[in-house]
């Protein structure tokens, strides 16, 4: 991994945040200015009119690139030194710019410990994690023989909900499949159940763990399936397009807590100094009121959106108006007065 430049040589009274303008990015620039910092977007030609759009949430200045992934530039690189920025990673940045080119080559301080890529790109190493992490769940197959049930494949590398297929069992499965491309495939048992996806904020500056909200996505078409199931006579699809708000009963909060909680201290045995920042849990609460996590995403996830002025949680932690990005830029902000910043960029 290339070494990051440090953030010694920044006016840390000029901190600059700066983002890729996609995924959560509005909410980020809108949290960062309501901290009272300068926000800089690094955006595509043609989605420069949207992020001019909005008087709260547009940065104060724009980096126009061909491609997102032109970030890696050089040049780009070391405009965003000059005006010593602090990069909040997405998804959409991971996706565009690649967990292996940013380890790579990517150089200016990005906050989170990018030795969380490898981790959570990996489907294999990321069940590893969250078995470390105490957490529930689904079986994985390791071959399409030892498919005993309902069963739910993914495509490696697949995004969004892209590449999934699933089968009532094995015989429905292989036939849905490309045998050419199993050994790309993922096969997990099927969960069943109500959808919950936790978002989380560990703190590094105040050591504690906080939930800022939950969410659930929309998919197409399987959320919808049932107005038009007699219409159409092919499988579901998972492609994610919208989020909605949920709250779960109360008592069910706390092995949610458990959960995000484990992985951090999973993480800090696994990557050292681990997981902090934002992340998100995707999960399943089965009949028996058990939580089973199928994936996590060890960054902001687009599910906080629905969140721009707070949520149902986050206000018991904070008065007022708390979005995912405005914590960022707030911890951003305490780490720099408390001269800690290095400690929470890599
Ligand atoms: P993913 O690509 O892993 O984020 O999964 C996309 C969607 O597939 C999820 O939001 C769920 O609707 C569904 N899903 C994924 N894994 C499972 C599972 N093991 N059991 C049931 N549904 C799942």
């Amino acid at each position: 991994m290339k070494r990051t430049e440090t953030t010694a040589g920044y006016d840390q009274k000029q901190i600059a945040i700066a983002t890729i303008c996609s995924h959560s990015s509005l909410q980020i620039f809108h949290g960062a200015r309501q901290e009272g910092f300068r926000t800089i977007g690094i955006c595509t030609r043609e989605r420069q009119k949207l992020y001019e759009s909005f008087p709260l949430a547009s940065p104060d200045r724009l980096i126009v690139v061909d491609r997102f992934a032109d970030l890696l530039d050089e040049e780009v690189q070391e405009d965003l030194l000059r005006e010593n920025a602090v990069v909040i990673p997405h998804g959409s940045f991971v996706e565009y710019v690649g967990a292996d080119e940013i380890l790579a080559r990517f150089r200016v301080p990005t906050y989170g410990n990018k030795q969380v890529l490898p981790w959570e790109s990996d489907r294999r190493k990321q069940h590893q994690w969250l078995i470390a992490a105490g957490i529930a769940v689904p079986r994985i197959y390791p071959t399409l023989d030892a498919i005993d049930g309902p069963v739910i494949a993914k495509l490696s590398g697949a995004k969004g909900g892209r590449g999934l297929v699933h089968a009532r069992n094995r015989q429905e499965i292989a036939k849905r499949i490309d045998p050419a491309l199993i050994d790309q495939y993922t096969l997990q048992e099927y969960i069943f159940g109500t959808r919950y996806y936790p978002h989380y904020f560990y703190s590094q500056i105040r050591s504690r763990l906080e939930m800022l909200g939950i969410d659930r996505r929309d998919e197409t078409n399987i959320d919808e399936i049932y107005r038009y199931h007699d219409l159409i006579d092919r499988p579901p699809t998972y492609v994610v397009v919208g989020n909605r708000p949920v709250v779960v009963r109360e008592s069910l909060l706390g092995g949610l807590f458990d959960y995000g909680e484990g992985l951090v201290a999973a993480s800090q045995r696994l990557f050292a100094p681990g997981l902090f920042g934002p992340f998100c849990l995707e999960t399943v609460c089965r009949e028996d009121m058990k939580f089973v996590a199928f994936e996590v995403s060890a960054r902001i996830v687009a599910g906080t959106n629905l969140y721009p002025v707070g949520s149902p949680y986050s206000c018991y932690y904070f008065n007022g108006e708390m979005s995912t990005g405005r914590r960022i830029a707030i911890e951003i902000r305490e780490a720099v007065e408390q001269g800690r910043l290095e400690e929470i960029v890599t």
